[in-house]
């Protein structure tokens, strides 16, 4: 197995899985299509500033800095973020195009190659549509979709 856990995409919700899988022991791998981290947020346009209060809309483990104000520029968000993804293992640049279930495991078909991993995290669909074709990842108890467009599932092997 190339990886204990690989995620796709680095946004807030990717980074906050990868943080959370730090904290409890393992380092796992952070698959990211863009360049960069926060991609998404990068894009927006220039005078967005987050509509959630900073004091509810930071990552596990980290506060925005009060110096952002209530409700967060969008440069200031994208650089806390860049910041809390200090210290992850991020491969940028690189899609996953699919996600397939194998013995004991997920083969991963990304740009370039392919990974095999024990667990994978990924979206189950973004705002622009689905994240990876290839659904026999399976839905952990806990995990179900919230009603915002953050959907993520954790795939696990059966055992
Ligand atoms: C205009 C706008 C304003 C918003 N404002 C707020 C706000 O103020 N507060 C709030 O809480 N939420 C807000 N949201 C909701 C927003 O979706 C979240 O803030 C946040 O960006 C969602 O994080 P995420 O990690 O789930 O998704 P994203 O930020 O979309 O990150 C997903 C990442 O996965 C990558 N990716 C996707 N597919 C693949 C693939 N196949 N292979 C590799 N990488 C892949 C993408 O490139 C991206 O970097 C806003 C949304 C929009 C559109």
């Amino acid at each position: 197995m190339d990886e204990h856990v690989v995620i796709v995409g680095a946004g807030p919700a990717g980074l906050a899985a990868a943080w959370a899988i730090r904290r409890a022991g393992r380092d796992p791998l952070v698959v990211e299509q863009a360049d960069a981290v926060a991609a998404s947020w990068r894009g927006r346009h220039d005078h967005l500033r987050l509509n959630t209060h900073r004091a509810f809309s930071h990552q596990p483990g980290a506060r925005i800095p009060r110096r952002c104000g209530s409700y967060p520029a969008r440069d200031d968000y994208v650089a806390y973020l860049q910041e809390y993804s200090a210290g992850m293992r991020l491969r940028l640049g690189t899609r996953v195009h699919r996600i397939d279930r194998t013995d004991g495991g997920w083969a991963l078909a990304l740009d370039g190659g392919s990974l095999t991993a024990a667990h994978a995290v990924r979206r189950s669909a973004t705002s622009a549509g689905s994240a990876t074709r290839g659904q026999r990842s399976a839905r952990l108890p806990g995990s179900a979709p919230t009603a915002s467009r953050s959907r993520w599932t954790t795939a696990s092997p059966a055992r």
